[in-house]
């Protein structure tokens, strides 16, 4: 039998997919987030682009499958009315001044593409010239490889549409700091529920929540800055997202608005402040590519804390031997292109159905430390 009542904790975008997923289904359920300074959703570039990823095996076909179920939640927020995303399906291009390195690229993209070409769209060897058309402030001699169905979306624009849309078919929202009881119930603002089910989709900070239980999953926070610059007078609405082959990358919004980053840093503990040398190394990587946007104005740099899993793969499903409990966690650098999907997955799993596609997301806890 499928619960009735159940408490989400985190409204990023892991916990606003799930509440959503459950809302629409008609389970009577609660959001509650804090408003922690450093939510990843909230600084997230939102490029939806998986296709040339090098890394193959189960977190790349993860990462593919999430990018295929956005057609999907699209249509479903739209079904409620909830039409402001902040998605746009403005395209890729991948840039390297290597060609051996963009054919190696150009196949990735192409195997991929041959099991969802909806998706993918049109793929492309168009060169340097043709790419700058595209994406203006580019350096000269780079190779590139357009991706049609690269996107990207707002993380804040679409996760409070996720919120908005969880409420018009019956969800609660409320503004609290949530704390898991050792009797299982939760605790927030000056209530004590004692739902069903209760899902912690807490982000890097969802250990925090477990310790009441002496029990962690294998997650801890990665900072990321990205910086936002703006362009006055030039409209970036339909620049595609530009991926080097490297760990930075560039992401035009619309307006005059063009994002760069962003910072991994592994072990940087709860500490999300810009610093020298993140600006630094944003602002070289993005100039090394996009010489172009060296007289654009900075706007602000956003900082987000990825919840990152040990061995990457996102942790989402039963926490063992707590009945009723859940957690959607361990989503790192691609949490907006995964997290409608497996907030979805996660509501089947609490409503009770069988979901295999969770199996190789099982969470596994050790004791807590101290
Ligand atoms: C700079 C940057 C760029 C990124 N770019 C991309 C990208 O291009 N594509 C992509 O797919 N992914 C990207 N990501 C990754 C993506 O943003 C994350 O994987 C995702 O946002 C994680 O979502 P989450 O909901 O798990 O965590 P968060 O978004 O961090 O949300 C967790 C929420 O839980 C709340 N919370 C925690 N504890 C409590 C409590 N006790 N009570 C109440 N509330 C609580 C917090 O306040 C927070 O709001 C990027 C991340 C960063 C930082």
């Amino acid at each position: 039998m499928g619960s009735r009542s159940v408490v989400v904790i985190g409204s990023g975008i892991a916990g606003a997919a799930t509440f959503f997923a459950l809302a629409r289904r008609g389970t009577d359920v609660t959001l509650v987030d804090d408003g922690a300074v450093g939510q990843a959703t909230a600084a997230s570039a939102g490029i939806l682009q998986p296709w040339s990823s090098a890394i193959d095996g189960p977190f790349a076909d993860l990462y593919v499958r999430g990018a295929a179920f956005w057609p999907e939640v699209l249509a479903r927020l739209a079904e409620v009315g909830v039409t402001q995303t902040g998605h746009r399906r403005s395209g890729a291009l991948v840039v390297n001044a290597d060609p051996a390195a963009v054919d190696a690229a150009e196949e990735r993209v192409g195997r991929r593409r041959a099991a969802d070409p909806d998706v993918v769209g049109r793929v492309e060897r168009i060169g340097g010239d043709r790419a700058r058309g595209r994406f203006p402030p580019l350096a000269t001699g780079l190779d590139a490889l357009w991706i049609e169905g690269g996107g990207r979306v707002d993380g804040r624009t679409v996760r409070d549409a996720l919120v908005e849309a969880g409420r018009r078919h019956g969800g609660r929202t409320v503004t609290a700091h949530a704390a898991l009881l050792d009797d299982g119930r939760v605790r927030f603002g000056d209530r004590t529920e004692d739902p069903d089910a209760v899902v912690l989709a807490g982000g890097a900070w969802t250990n925090d929540l477990l310790g009441s239980l002496g029990v962690r999953v294998p997650v801890a926070p990665q900072r990321g800055q990205i910086t936002h610059l703006t362009l006055p007078g030039v409209d970036t609405t339909h620049w595609p997202s530009v991926h080097p082959l490297s760990h930075h990358y560039l992401v035009a919004f619309d307006g005059s608005r063009v994002a760069v980053g962003a910072t991994r840093e592994t072990g940087s503990g709860f500490d999300p402040r810009v610093t020298a040398a993140g600006q630094l190394q944003v602002l070289r990587d993005a100039l090394s590519i996009a010489p172009g946007l060296a007289d654009a104005t900075i706007l602000e740099t956003r900082v987000g804390l990825r919840p990152l899993a040990d061995d990457t793969m996102p942790i989402v499903g039963a926490v063992p031997g707590h009945d009723g409990l859940f957690v959607a966690t361990g989503y790192g650098a691609a949490g907006l292109t995964m997290g409608p999907l497996l907030g979805d997955a996660l509501a089947r799993r609490v409503l009770g159905e069988p979901v295999p596609e969770l199996d190789a997301l099982h969470p596994t806890t050790s004791p807590a430390a101290g």
